[in-house]
């Protein structure tokens, strides 16, 4: 059984990320989309509300799994018993930091292969913290993330102002 890990932040998930994730599950037996915990940055939604977005949105791909881990990618993959990295490349300027990972991970362990999936050019241009960004001065959602969240992301940004 093939099985490849999308790991991120998906703070919050978009079209972008659902592009990459139907893209490679009709590629793999399983696919684990992971949200990486121990990132440094301040996340806009906490883990468990990011896994409850992802798995909102994907409950119609069956071999799709949603989960989180921390520590190094390298050991959750194993613990997974998966060999594939999935990651989406956008433009040129996600290339050298993706470049260095990806060597640096297939060091660590050499079964490991990291996968670049190029991104459709209608979501080129789209990522969280620019979702995040259109969220929080009132900008139209639609197309940008999944339908169904749109609501929850602008609960999120009503209650981080006080509101109701
Ligand atoms: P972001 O950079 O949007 O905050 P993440 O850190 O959650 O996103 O990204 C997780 C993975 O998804 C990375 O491999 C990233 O390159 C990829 N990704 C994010 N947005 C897109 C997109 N619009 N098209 C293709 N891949 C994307």
């Amino acid at each position: 059984m093939k099985i490849a890990v999308y790991p991120g932040s998906f703070d919050p998930v978009t079209n972008g990320h659902l592009d990459i994730i139907e893209r490679s599950s009709r590629i793999f037996d399983k696919v684990i989309v992971s949200i990486l915990k121990n990132s440094s940055k301040a996340p806009m939604f906490s883990v468990e509300e990011r896994l409850t977005l992802l798995r909102k949105v994907t409950r119609n791909l069956s071999n799709v799994e949603v989960d989180s881990f921390s520590g190094l990618l390298v050991n959750y993959l194993k613990q997974k018993e998966a060999e594939v990295i999935i990651k989406g490349l956008r433009a040129v300027s996600d290339f050298e930091y993706e470049f260095q990972m990806a060597l640096m991970n297939n060091k660590l362990n050499p079964k490991i292969e990291t996968l670049f999936m190029m991104t459709s050019s209608k979501y080129s241009y789209l990522s969280s913290s620019i979702v995040r960004e259109l969220a929080s001065l009132g900008g139209c959602l639609k197309e940008l993330v999944p339908e169904e969240i749109i609501p929850d992301i602008h609960n999120k940004v009503r209650h981080a102002r006080g509101g109701a």
